[in-house]
């Protein structure tokens, strides 16, 4: 399915806005978005999606990467939820297996941990009954002994034994992008760097929204007949433009994550632990040669279009990780990025603390029209999606009586790339053709299947076969895919979303900003002054991310 999703697709959607009504407009192509905007295509209503940023750009590329039942969510007794997860789990697992990948966890427990042997044990049987154990693999226990062998640089004091199970990775950003491609695959037409500044409406009700391109500065209106908002973080923002007075739904936490070298921590696999701190639950990932260590649930009190870890997040993230790795001594010099996001989760004044706060999802009518989905996870946005598309079909049913279809098949027509799942056959065919064993492997796991149109490029021009950063996988072929294939528009793009340079270089990949922006500027046609503007906007977010982590408190 590798078809043009590009600068040239966005204004030729953009160009129909005003003449061609829709029967669907998404705003928000973040995961919960992108998979409204899929299933509505994908059932025959004509679809339009903007973003006020890059798909992916909100939360959607700043969560754990988890694809998972959610086993924290059994001590608050959400067991559908869980079932949920599982099931929808196997799904993404099923569709796009180049983006999403079983991984082993393992959990310890040390001598007053709050979540002990038993209740873990306990837990863990439950986990798998609820994914009626078609999970990957099912838990297994593990005495102190073993853990250690299994984990030598885990903390052996007071260790008590813990268990290994099993749950999926994924790549957060590029499933958004997958699923907003496939939509466009399908009728829908699309369109980054688009924020709704407004509504239009007739008799109360809205019949549309005032769009504004955030690159070329145009405005445009949409008719629509049904909204819906599904902006994550922002979604009370986007229903105050439409009801001034709405009560907020939401109470937003801030979630952070470092990365740290993975030789220091000395995990080998994916760990959930309770920080010894105050027993929340955490995870320490392995990523390449980084350990990702996260996260945070902070309270917010403003939703900023770039939220950034700060230095208390960092100190609380190093000291849990040494506490429970003692050889690692991570301090602030060892973090090689740091990035938060927001969860857009539910309001539920009962709560006790973030963390006790409902991870379900609501969709609520306001008294115009517009639907807004709020709450939510990444795992279950495809579900959530339909429930959407089911409210959207009602609503469209009433208007002129159509039938839509009820279902899409979402679950088993897989996403842009998912197409085999063979990962190692199609890295060998690469590593056939001339691609070096490791950069074959990457790019198998950004692209799947096109990661054949990579290695294509660079036998028509050979130059792009150029590392973008020295060592690292990622070649210059890769921009200028991700200009023709991935609709990216901006030096920020390439980098943050699409190849995981920023975060998994000590330097964000400055030094690359320039070549980036040589590649996508030849494709997109920006002049030298354009090109330097990307550059520079790009290292002021690296730097930015440097400030907010300034040390502050000792590690
Ligand atoms: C730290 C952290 C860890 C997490 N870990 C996990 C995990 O491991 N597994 C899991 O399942 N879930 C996890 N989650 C939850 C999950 O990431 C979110 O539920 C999910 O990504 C939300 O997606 P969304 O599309 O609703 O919101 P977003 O991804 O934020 O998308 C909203 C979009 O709306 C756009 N927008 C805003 N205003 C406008 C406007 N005016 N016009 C047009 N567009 C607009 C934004 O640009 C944005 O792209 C985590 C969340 C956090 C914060």
């Amino acid at each position: 399915m590798d078809q043009p999703f590009s600068a040239v697709t966005r204004r030729a959607d953009l160009d129909t806005l005003a003449d061609q009504a829709c029967d669907l407009l998404v705003l928000g192509g973040g995961v919960t978005g992108a998979g409204i905007a899929r299933d509505a295509a994908m059932r025959g209503i004509q679809t339009v999606l903007v973003d006020a940023g890059d798909f992916g750009h909100g939360t959607s590329s700043r969560s754990s990467c988890l694809v998972h039942g959610g086993l924290r969510y059994l001590e608050h007794g959400w067991l559908r939820l869980v079932f949920e997860s599982s099931r929808e789990r196997a799904v993404l697992l099923r569709i796009a297996p180049h983006l999403v990948h079983p991984a082993p966890f393992v959990f310890p427990v040390h001598r007053g941990s709050r979540v002990g042997r038993l209740t873990l044990d306990a837990g863990l049987w439950l986990y798998d009954v609820l994914s009626l154990f078609r999970n990957v693999g099912r838990h297994r226990s593990l005495d102190r002994r073993a853990l250690l062998r299994l984990e030598p640089s885990l903390r052996d004091q007071g260790l008590l034994g813990g268990a290994v199970y099993y749950d999926a990775q994924c790549d957060d950003a590029r499933l958004a992008l997958a699923t907003v491609r496939s939509a466009h695959h399908h009728g829908a037409r699309v369109a980054s760097y688009v924020a709704v500044i407004g509504f239009e409406k007739a008799g109360g009700r809205i019949r549309g929204a005032r769009l504004e391109d955030r690159l070329g500065g145009a405005r445009h209106t949409v008719h629509a007949h049904v909204i819906v908002n599904a902006t994550g973080p922002w979604t009370d923002t986007v229903r105050r433009l439409d009801e001034p007075q709405a009560k907020p739904l939401l109470r937003p936490t801030k979630g952070a994550h470092v990365a740290v070298p993975r030789r220091r921590v000395g995990n080998t696999e994916a760990f959930t632990l309770t920080s010894p701190l105050d027993g929340r639950v955490m995870f320490v990932l392995p990523w390449g040669d980084l350990s990702v260590i996260g996260t945070t649930d902070t309270d917010v009190d403003e939703i900023q279009d770039e939220p950034l870890a700060d230095s208390t997040d960092v100190a609380y993230l190093l000291r849990s990780a040494n506490a429970l790795f003692p050889g690692a001594r991570l301090t602030f010099e060892d973090v090689v990025c740091a990035w938060a996001g927001l969860r857009p989760l539910l309001d539920a004044p009962g709560a006790k603390s973030a963390a006790a706060v409902p991870r379900e999802h609501r969709i609520v009518e306001g008294p115009s029209g517009l639907l807004t989905i709020a709450g939510g996870k990444l795992t279950t946005y495809r579900s959530m999606a339909a429930e959407v598309v089911d409210s959207v079909a009602r609503r469209l049913r009433a208007l002129d009586g159509r039938r839509v279809p009820r279902r899409a098949p979402t679950d088993r027509e897989p996403l842009p790339g998912g197409e085999v799942g063979d990962l190692e056959l199609l890295a060998r065919d690469l590593i056939d053709e001339g691609v070096d064993t490791g950069v074959a492997a990457a790019l198998v796991r950004r692209y799947g299947t096109e990661a054949a149109a990579v290695a294509n490029l660079v036998q028509r021009e050979p130059s792009l076969a150029a590392p973008l950063v020295p060592g690292l996988p990622a070649l210059a072929a890769e921009v200028v895919h991700q200009a023709r294939r991935e609709m990216a528009m901006t030096v920020d793009d390439v980098l943050v979303r699409r190849t995981p340079l920023f975060r998994s270089h000590p330097n964000q990949a400055t030094d690359a900003a320039p070549a980036v922006a040589l590649l996508l500027g030849r494709e997109l046609g920006w002049d030298a002054a354009e090109a330097e503007a990307q550059v520079a906007a790009y290292r002021s977010a690296a730097e930015r991310m440097r400030q907010a982590i300034t040390p502050g408190t000792p590690v």
